[in-house]
């Protein structure tokens, strides 16, 4: 409850912000997010929210085509981190042995609070600004990051699988929406 309503009072604050970053943000997939568009945003290292950006909810391992492209930018310059409000024990096991080098983030208050981003920067030695976060949430992790001073890009839409979770799609696609009608009107 209590994070609840600092999204709720924050969000108000960087209202402006996340309506702009919402409406000018052209990413429908995280693959599309590709290392010449990460080095002329001068990004060193992307975080990562795994639920609804690299899988449908409550997986414990991306979908195929993200893994493909996880892997790919593994032999970047890029470092990488998972930034998940679940950070659970398989999701932890699953990242250790499939990318070791990923920096996963847990014992950090949850998205919006913006000390798991702050954590990422610390790790990798750099600024904030140089963290770039791929977020499928405006309430969560759009807002951690207009408070952390990162960059952002809010993937929409999410993904989903309705078939293998319907109630905690359905569930999650209405706190989307609430999102979205709050912060920009539709
Ligand atoms: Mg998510």
């Amino acid at each position: 409850m209590t994070r609840f309503l600092f999204a709720l009072r924050q969000g108000w604050l960087f209202r402006r912000e996340i309506k702009q970053l919402a409406l000018t943000s052209k990413i429908t997939n995280v693959t599309q997010l590709e290392l010449s568009y990460l080095i002329a945003k001068k990004i060193k290292v992307l975080a990562l929210d795994f639920d609804g950006v690299l899988a449908s909810h409550g997986q414990v391992q991306p979908d195929e085509e993200v893994v493909i492209w996880l892997n790919a930018l593994r032999e970047t310059s890029i470092k990488l981190a998972l930034l998940s409000n679940k950070p659970n024990q398989a999701r932890r096991q699953y990242f250790q042995t499939a990318f070791p080098e990923l920096l996963f983030i847990a014992g950090f208050p949850k998205k919006p609070y913006p000390q798991g981003l702050l954590a990422i920067a610390q790790h990798f030695k750099v600024q904030p600004q140089e963290v770039f976060l791929a977020d499928d949430r405006l309430l969560t992790g759009v807002l951690a990051s207009c408070l952390a001073g990162t960059q952002v890009a809010y993937v929409c839409p999410a993904r989903q699988n309705f078939k293998a979770r319907w109630l905690e799609e359905s569930f999650f696609e209405v706190v989307r929406c609430v999102e979205r009608w709050i912060m920009i009107g539709r």
